[in-house]
């Protein structure tokens, strides 16, 4: 692809998306040379906009990345706008892939690819494949074309079943790259390396040594504004159904039978189709004080959920026993994510002259997210010196103090693996399907029973009562597990 001719298509390049994403993970591309010689980047919409205007609509966001002012020019020299009467719009759109078609009749390669990248909203992703379809495809030797696609993916089994068919009326699974932007974190994507590159933790990676697994999303902010969109999904669709159980699934799969996307969508696959649908009884839902002063909710005695814990099982010879807990919230104490795998504790502590009424910490391995991206490993030792109690220490590997790293944001990584034609880390049609198998029995029990969510302190740790719920749900239902320390939530 890379000695090949490119077209982009940004649809929706008035949007806030492409401005805050889209083009800046092109120009990192682009500035790290990754794009091809002969690439073009076209931008549609329905706003009316020179191809300048564009340009200087886009020129403040670039320059925040850090690229230079000429790196900037040269990126933005090869952006260019077309608008049209609607997203389905095909002579519109044929006007552009004319202007698309001259310039690969102009570029030496006979094999000139394209790329859609939908930033609109989905209830226009039917107009647009339609009109992609009828107009935009790339034709002959050898020649891909490529469709990203953003979340919400549906509300619901019903609506993402409505929107995938709508898709697959136009375009094959292959062409499809559905972004789930936590796929592309750096420490998501090292999951992969760090669990079958490492044969001691894949050896412990099983319900005889592993106690609990924790996901945690949080965010020090509330809707801010943005609650009209907010209280129509909630927490659960927003970050649970989504981002938390795409990590969950990358972190309890079996070994993929190899890491072209198909072995690794499946292996995830495979660990969906192990989960029960999410069942109230294993829910705690909170919502924070003052919630619905945001102007732009319109229902004041909203129950829509800020705040999600959710505990499920995967019922494989690995996990059997072993809950999986995951909690995400707006107006939290802090701006977390991060996986907390929880090892069960030592049988033996006489050896270390210890008893039951020794505090030892819980040995746990974080992967943390953001902010500031790390593995940690909390261990006991002893204290140093002459005391020979035990003492918590954390073994950690900070990624922003290696040496000449290169940490690119996540889109750019998800944008560059499209180009390459690497589906693995993109969610695929039956992954989604099973996703909303699982989430959408327990949000249409909170709708249609109006189940009132807990309220909390704005940037407290949530809802009071949650180390009561973390304490009993955190719980392994192995018999022959001993009882370990308080969970650190
Ligand atoms: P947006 O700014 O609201 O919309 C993008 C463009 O679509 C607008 O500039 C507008 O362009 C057109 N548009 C807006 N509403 C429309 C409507 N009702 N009918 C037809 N066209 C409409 O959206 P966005 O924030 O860029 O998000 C784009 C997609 O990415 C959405 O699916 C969103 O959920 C998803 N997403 C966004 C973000 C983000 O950070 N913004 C993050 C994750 C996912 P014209 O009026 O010029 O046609």
């Amino acid at each position: 692809w890379y000695h090949q001719t490119l077209s982009i298509v940004v649809v929706g390049a008035s949007g806030d998306l492409a401005k805050k994403k889209t083009y800046p993970s092109l120009l990192n591309l682009f500035e790290d040379n990754l794009l091809p010689e002969y690439t073009v980047i076209w931008g549609y919409a329905r706003s009316v906009k020179t191809h300048q205007q564009l340009r200087d609509h886009l020129f403040p966001h670039l320059i925040q990345t850090g690229a230079s002012e000429i790196v900037v020019k040269d990126f933005l020299a090869k952006c260019f706008y077309h608008s049209g009467k609607s997203y389905g719009d095909e002579a519109a759109y044929a006007e552009m892939i004319a202007s698309i078609q001259q310039f690969e009749s102009q570029s030496p390669s006979p094999t000139c690819n394209r790329l859609f990248y939908l930033a609109i909203p989905p209830n226009v992703f039917g107009d647009s494949a339609v009109a992609i379809k009828q107009v935009g495809m790339a034709i002959g030797n050898g020649s891909w074309t490529r469709v990203i696609i953003e979340k919400p993916f549906g509300r619901d089994l019903e609506t993402c079943n409505e929107l995938l068919e709508t898709l697959a009326a136009e375009l094959t699974e292959d062409q499809m790259y559905r972004i789930d932007h936590y796929l592309g974190k750096e420490v998501v994507q090292n999951l992969l390396m760090f669990r079958f590159g490492n044969s001691c933790w894949e050896h412990m990676w099983n319900r005889n040594v592993i106690e609990s697994v924790t996901l945690s999303f949080k965010e020090p902010f509330g809707t801010e504004g943005r609650g009209g969109y907010f209280d129509n999904f909630g927490i659960i669709r927003d970050i649970l159904q989504n981002h938390l159980l795409q990590v969950l699934s990358v972190v309890a799969m079996e070994p993929p039978l190899g890491d072209d996307g198909d072995s690794i969508r499946n292996a995830k696959l495979a660990v969906l189709n192990k989960m029960d649908p999410i069942s109230l009884d294993d829910v705690m839902l909170g919502q924070y004080d003052g919630y619905s002063d945001d102007p732009t909710i319109e229902n004041k005695d909203t129950n829509c959920p800020t705040y999600a814990a959710i505990r499920c099982w995967i019922h494989t010879p690995r996990w059997e026993g072993v809950p999986f807990l995951m909690q995400a919230g707006k107006a939290l104490d802090e701006k977390l994510c991060e996986v907390r795998v929880r090892f069960k504790p030592p049988t033996t502590l006489k050896s270390i002259g210890a008893n039951n009424a020794t505090k030892l910490c819980s040995n746990e391995l974080v992967f943390r997210l953001q902010p500031n991206p790390s593995l940690e490993l909390h261990n006991n030792i002893k204290t140093p010196g002459l005391p020979s109690n035990p003492m918590a220490s954390i073994m950690k590997m900070n990624y922003e103090e290696m040496p000449n790293l290169s940490n690119p944001d996540a889109y750019t990584r998800l944008l560059l693996d499209v180009l390459r034609g690497k589906q693995g880390s993109f969610v695929r049609d039956d992954e989604l399907r099973r996703s909303w198998e699982l989430f959408s029995p327990l949000l249409h029990s909170i709708e249609r029973d109006n189940i009132r969510p807990k309220p909390y302190v704005y940037g407290s740790k949530g809802p009071a009562d949650r180390h009561r719920w973390f304490d009993e749900m955190g719980k392994s239902q192995d018999p022959l597990a001993t009882a370990s320390a308080t969970h650190p939530i």
